[in-house]
């Protein structure tokens, strides 16, 4: 049944089945939790589970309800979605419309006064269609402060029919008020096992990549479905160039050394200046294997596992020294990246150095 169909959190579904079967849903939850996880999934299946036509402990996804539950949810968020756009404040929470389910997100950096206004005015008549409401709060943590006391009178007072889940990812940036009205449903990363088998079924990558893509999406469901293997290997290219050019056996003398692929590599990387972060992100996580390899001389914690042999050559190059060099040359091209300096955040000159170190070492040696 639909509710077997979810990946990870045992304790959280086992909960959530619990309320269902039980028949005792408190009026507010608080799934909170990492990112991707299956918070906002495990909301919905319980909102379904809740007026699903088939009744029981579970919900069908088939019955007229359970599609209908679908198309509010869609509906909701592409309403959000619209509303972002319009500039004008007063316009953008103008004639706020709530299904008996929705998905409230922020409309700006924060869920606005306006919409939880709406929400308790609504909360508190009687459902349109279905026999119950369900409102999910998403990011709760962005609930603007002056409204945080509107939402804390419906929760201290829940409408009979209304129940609400809360979501964020920390539930220690929400109000000591709010969070202690809710019952607090905790999720952790997914376990690397059931990541593996979700993306075995998918048939799409060989073992390998399906461990990369595993260890890439480290807990997190959504990542490990979004998991794009062409752009991921795409964006990590210049970086195995980069390390290939730093840790490449030392020439005799820096004299006769070719720095034309370390030159290419890091100016390659600095051209991507689209979503930098993510680039940047697997710079550290080729660093980190780097350093498990040369610690522990194993693969078990290695993020790029399909670079393996190579991670291995490049660990006994460069050494815990020429790693930690590195490390602070990324930290350094993370600072610039985040003051918006256009330039080629030093990567050719964090090389040099490097390189510079490494034949230090080697002449002390
Ligand atoms: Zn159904």
């Amino acid at each position: 049944m639909p509710f077997d169909s979810f990946i990870g959190n045992p304790e959280a579904l086992a909960s959530v089945r619990e309320m269902v079967a039980s028949g005792r849903v408190p009026g507010s939850l608080l799934f909170s939790g990492p990112d991707g996880v299956g918070k906002k999934t495990l909301a919905r299946m319980l909102a379904k589970a809740l007026v699903c036509e088939r009744g029981g402990a579970d919900f069908c996804d088939a019955c007229s309800r359970c599609r209908k539950a679908d198309e509010m949810f869609r509906a909701g968020q592409e309403d959000v979605a619209r509303r972002r756009e319009i500039k004008e404040a007063a316009r953008r929470v103008e004639g706020l419309v709530y299904f008996d389910f929705q998905i409230l997100e922020p409309l700006t950096r924060f869920i606005l006064t306006e919409q939880i206004r709406q929400l308790r005015h609504v909360a508190y008549a009687r459902p349109f269609e279905f026999p119950r409401r369900v409102f999910i709060i998403d990011e709760a943590q962005t609930i603007h402060w002056q409204a945080v006391d509107l939402l804390l009178k419906v929760l201290e007072e829940p409408p009979e029919t209304t129940s609400f889940i809360l979501v964020c990812s920390n539930p220690y940036e929400l109000r000591p008020t709010i969070r202690s009205r809710c019952l607090q449903i905790p999720f952790q990363p997914v376990d690397e096992s059931a990541i593996l088998e979700l993306l075995a079924k998918q048939q799409r990558l060989s073992k390998t990549q399906v461990l990369l893509a595993a260890r890439v999406a480290s807990g997190s469901v959504a990542k490990a479905r979004s998991f794009d293997l062409a752009a991921y290997e795409q964006r990590r290219q210049p970086w195995l160039e980069f390390l290939e050019a730093v840790a490449r056996p030392l020439p005799a003398s820096s004299a006769g050394a070719d720095w034309r692929p370390l030159f290419d590599s890091a100016k390659a990387l600095a051209e991507r200046r689209d979503d930098f972060e993510a680039t940047l992100d697997i710079g550290y996580s080729l660093l980190r294997d780097l350093l498990h390899v040369l610690l522990q001389g194993t693969g078990a914690e290695v993020t790029n596992v399909d670079m393996l042999p190579r991670l291995k050559a490049w660990a006994a190059v460069l050494g815990l020294q020429g790693i930690e060099l590195l490390k602070a040359g990324l930290d350094q091209a993370y600072r610039l990246q985040i003051r918006n300096v256009n330039q080629q955040l030093g990567l050719e000159a964090l090389g040099l150095d490097v390189e510079a170190a490494l034949r230090r070492q080697s002449v002390a040696k």
